[in-house]
């Protein structure tokens, strides 16, 4: 899963940012000061792609940005900018932004201006090179993010599409429910297993013929699940 920070003091902007990334399949690393950013970086030099917000108590968005061009990173770099710094957009382009995104901004908003640069940049070059996923009558796309049974487009929720994914990645192999709920829930998720149950549940009466007597999304019994195809 593709990294991104997520630089914000506010936590209930930085709550619905995070939220809305991990729905649409990325790892958030939070950070709520410049300076705990910087570090995350440290931490995670995997992280392919930041989002600064540019009112912080420490040092603000553009000093980080900043920071992390002169480390020489070629990561995409969003801006989070409010209204009345129409001013900032300029200045944030210069120190090296890629782009930015307006507050209030929708979740939709956000991440295709994520996606765009995603592939601007050629991060998803891996993904690109292994698109699709066969498995039995099944075709996963990993690029539209789309399933099809036997030449039918069958309509996923993200949760769905990413315990496809999972699964159609892993196959013959027995996934238990706690590895299924940190992979497609994230690690810091707190749900209860049952949560697993409930999706697959839901996700057998689309691709099995007979939810019941799964043909495909198997059972393994006190442990977990297995795409058994
Ligand atoms: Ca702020």
């Amino acid at each position: 899963m593709k990294k991104i920070l997520v630089l914000e003091d506010e936590a209930n902007i930085r709550s619905f940012v995070v939220i809305n990334l991990r729905r649409s399949g990325f790892e958030p690393i939070e950070a709520e000061t410049g300076a705990q950013a910087l570090e995350m970086l440290k931490v995670n030099p995997d992280i392919c792609l930041a989002l600064l917000d540019v009112m912080l108590p420490d040092i603000d968005g553009f000093e980080v940005c900043r920071r992390i061009r002169a480390s020489g990173s070629k990561m995409g770099i969003i801006m989070l900018t409010a209204k009345s710094q129409e001013i900032d957009k300029v200045t944030g382009l210069m120190t090296g932004a890629d782009d930015y995104v307006t507050k209030p901004f929708s979740p939709a908003e956000l991440t295709a201006r994520v996606d765009a640069l995603i592939r601007r940049l050629g991060i998803d070059e891996d993904e690109k090179a292994n698109t699709e996923i066969v498995s039995g009558p099944f075709l996963l796309n990993t690029r539209n993010r789309t399933l099809e049974k036997n030449g039918q487009r069958l309509k996923l929720t993200q949760i769905e599409y990413l315990l496809m994914k999972l699964f159609m990645e892993n196959p013959g192999r027995a996934m238990s429910r706690e590895d299924i709920l940190s992979a497609v829930w994230g690690s810091e998720f707190t749900g209860e297993l049952k949560t697993v149950d409930v999706n697959i549940r839901r996700l057998r009466i689309k691709i099995e013929s007979d939810p019941t007597e799964p043909e495909f999304l198997t059972t393994v019994w006190g442990y977990g699940y297995k795409w058994g195809y």
